[in-house]
């Protein structure tokens, strides 16, 4: 193992000059503690989502090419401005973007996946006992174009470096102080979590909690590099991401989520007949849509309708192939529920405890809340409920598995 430690910074943690010297401060406390450090980070505040309004008032249909251009100037913004601070405070400091660092991509802009890195120039720099800043969320492709990984992506950079580096370990500070048992904001007896293992958070991450890009888990857990989530702004502990511990055997539930950003469609009046809902998935796959939560009814009268989720951004597309594949097969109207939510409950306990789905069933009936639809997965459960009653459904759920409670 190196003596290098890879630190990724969010957004909101160097939104303003004053923050990024707070960061800068942090940084160089570990440099003097002999640490070699490589530090990862977004673009400043909203800046992606700015970027991204940006080019939608000049085009709806902007290039993915020009895309990945524009959005990834803001992590070159703000590995420039970090590095002067750390100058600031007398430590070297050298920032790069992804292209000169050597994060080598596939084509597939504002969604490339990292084929390798180089890491000969970050070596040679830490070798000079400077700080390497790395923009993150960005790479280059084999023809030298400029791709980004993905909303989120500069987890995944830090991750990625943390790997080829042989990281100590792979911290990644955001605005919260780790992972907690709900959203804080909806829950406020919402608990820290002090571990989770790499399957919870990728379940979590997949199910609706924003703290950690899912590839970003998918590739520490591939190569069992722990992640600690922890907080810009304090010095607390945060929460510690790796293989399953051993005290978590006896939770069973570690956490609620909450989804907003799905919708349920539904074809109406389906033929119910062998190869018709592989006729109309297939019609849907193509069109790179990927579904969730899929509900057919039992038909009384020889056809049945069929619903099923997809996330927001998807739904033109997806309504466009959904009314062509009911029109080929023979099915009926199709119409979008956009007034939906899913909650969910996600342990690695669930393996091996029974009840926990009666449980969340029942935190739902005692708030009057009906269940539209139901989903698991080896560690998770998930009902998708009316959008209203999203709130109140967290927090039934969180009280009836006793999460605020210290273990
Ligand atoms: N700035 C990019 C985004 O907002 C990447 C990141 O924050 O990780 O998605
Ligand atoms: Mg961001």
């Amino acid at each position: 193992m190196s003596n290098i430690i890879v630190q990724k910074y969010g957004g909101t943690s160097i939104a303003s000059p004053k923050r990024i010297s707070i960061v800068a401060r942090r940084i160089v406390g570990y440099r003097r503690k002999g640490y070699d450090l490589v530090v990862v980070v977004s673009a400043l505040g909203d800046t992606t989502d700015d970027l991204l309004k940006l080019a939608y008032k000049i085009t709806p249909s902007p290039s993915e090419r020009e895309l990945d251009m524009l959005i990834s100037t803001g992590e070159q913004t703000s590995v420039a401005l970090l590095a002067m601070a750390i100058h600031k405070l007398g430590y070297e400091a050298i920032s790069f973007t992804g292209a000169q660092v050597g994060i080598i991509t596939d084509s597939s802009h504002t969604k490339a996946r990292i084929i390798k890195i180089n890491t000969a120039r970050i070596k040679r720099e830490l070798a000079q006992k400077r700080i390497v800043i790395v923009a993150g969320f960005q790479g280059v492709d084999l023809l030298r174009e400029i791709t980004t990984l993905g909303r989120g992506g500069s987890d995944l950079t830090a991750v990625a470096l943390g790997k080829v580096l042989k990281a100590k370990s792979c911290e990644i500070y955001t605005d919260v102080e780790g992972v907690y048992t709900a959203d804080p904001r909806i829950v406020p007896q919402a608990r820290k979590l002090q571990s989770l293992s790499y399957d919870e958070m990728l379940e979590m991450a997949s199910l609706g909690a924003q703290v950690l890009q899912t590839r970003c888990v998918e590739l520490a857990k591939r190569f069992n590099i722990p992640i600690i989530v922890r907080s810009s702004f304090t010095d607390k502990g945060g929460t510690m991401i790796s293989p399953e511990a051993k005290h978590m055997e006896k939770v069973v539930v570690s956490a609620v989520t909450l989804n907003k950003n799905e919708t349920k469609v539904t074809i109406r009046d389906v033929p119910d007949k062998p190869g018709v809902a592989a006729k109309i998935f297939k019609k849907i796959a193509q069109e790179g849509i990927n579904v969730d939560m899929i509900v057919q009814n039992i038909s009384r009268t020889g056809t049945t309708d069929l619903s099923f989720t997809v996330v927001k951004e998807n739904l033109a597309k997806t309504l466009k192939a959904a009314r062509k594949a009911s029109k080929q097969t023979g099915g009926g109207n199709v119409i979008a529920d956009r007034a939906i939510a899913r909650v969910s409950v996600v342990g690695v306990g669930m393996r091996s405890h029974s009840g926990i789905a009666a449980a969340m069933f029942e935190a739902l009936a005692e708030n009057k809340i009906n269940i539209e639809m139901i989903s698991t997965s080896e560690i998770s459960i998930s009902c998708v409920i009316r959008k209203k009653f999203a709130q109140r459904a967290v927090r039934a759920i969180h009280k009836k598995f006793k999460l605020e409670k210290k273990r």
